[in-house]
């Protein structure tokens, strides 16, 4: 099953969110699943000690995703392999007053991985399209010219060595419902809840739209957004690792060349 291209987004399409299955599985069973995830998280890591080795380009991987989508869970499951030493993850909160004296790439910008890098955004720059949008903090005018801004910022980005993968955590709004109501009952839990997060499923029609429109405006040949479907845990994890890998993998990084006085290196 190639993931990469059945859950991309085509650029300029039109996104209608209730098209896409929640629940798909692509026929696959969750021992298989299970068992493919582990061979992508050790193909990751391999990929990954290139691209640090390499120190040329950097990877970005960016989840986003209504309140119990799964970014959390996917960070855990999917990144598990990874090396502390070369990812970073960043999770874009309400921004500072620091931050909201700047421009809305400015925190963005600086939380890019480096060469040789991975780097996770839970949460990211979309959010000033989305939250921002549906609650109306800026005026219109703003958040609509703001596709177009992030497009550009991706385009450099990929230009100047930083792939840019994008995840939207699909799930419906009864698996919400479910995980919501969990976070209330089980102890375990409860520190994941808050009075905002009855309010925001409120918005449920709204922040779909602002996604669809965030997903169609900004999913483009050097930054695709792809459209995980997330009911089934192992099932996300799974297509998320996957396309990661398959993104590695045509990035190929490779070794640098050994130093060409290798041969009268002598260690005793
Ligand atoms: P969580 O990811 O559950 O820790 O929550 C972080 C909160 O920060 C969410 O409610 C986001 O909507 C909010 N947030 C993130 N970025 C922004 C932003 N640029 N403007 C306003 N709220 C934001
Ligand atoms: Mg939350």
């Amino acid at each position: 099953m190639n993931f990469t291209k059945k859950l991309c987004i085509s650029p300029g399409s039109k996104v209608r969110l209730a098209d896409w299955d929640a629940n798909d599985t692509a026929d696959l069973k969750k021992d298989d699943a299970q068992e493919l995830l582990g061979r992508n998280i050790t193909r990751m890591a391999e990929l990954e000690y290139r691209l640090y080795a390499e120190g040329q380009r950097s990877l970005l991987i960016v989840l986003q995703g209504m309140d119990a989508a799964g970014k959390d869970g996917t960070i855990r499951h999917v990144m598990t392999g990874l090396n502390p030493q070369s990812c970073r993850v960043t999770a874009l909160k309400v921004p500072s007053a620091e931050e909201r004296g700047r421009d809305f790439l400015w925190r963005i910008h600086k939380a890019v991985p480096a060469r040789g890098e991975i780097g996770l955004f839970n949460r990211s720059h979309y959010e000033d399209v989305l939250v921002v949008r549906v609650h109306n903090l800026v005026p219109k005018s703003v958040w609509s010219a703001r596709y177009e801004q992030i497009n550009q910022f991706e385009g450099f980005l990929n230009a100047t060595g930083t792939r840019v993968l994008k995840f939207f955590l699909h799930i419906s709004k009864d698996e919400q419902r479910r995980r919501l109501l969990s976070r209330v009952d089980d102890p375990a839990k409860n520190w994941k809840i808050t009075p905002a997060d009855a309010a925001e499923r409120r918005c449920w029609k709204e922040y779909q739209r602002a996604y669809e429109d965030a997903l169609g405006a900004c999913s483009t040949k050097t930054a695709p957004w792809f459209v995980i479907p997330a009911n089934k845990k192992w099932f996300r994890n799974l297509a998320v690792s996957q396309i990661i890998v398959e993104a590695l993998e045509e990035m190929d990084p490779r070794l640098p060349k050994p130093p060409p006085d290798l041969a009268q290196i002598v260690i005793k």
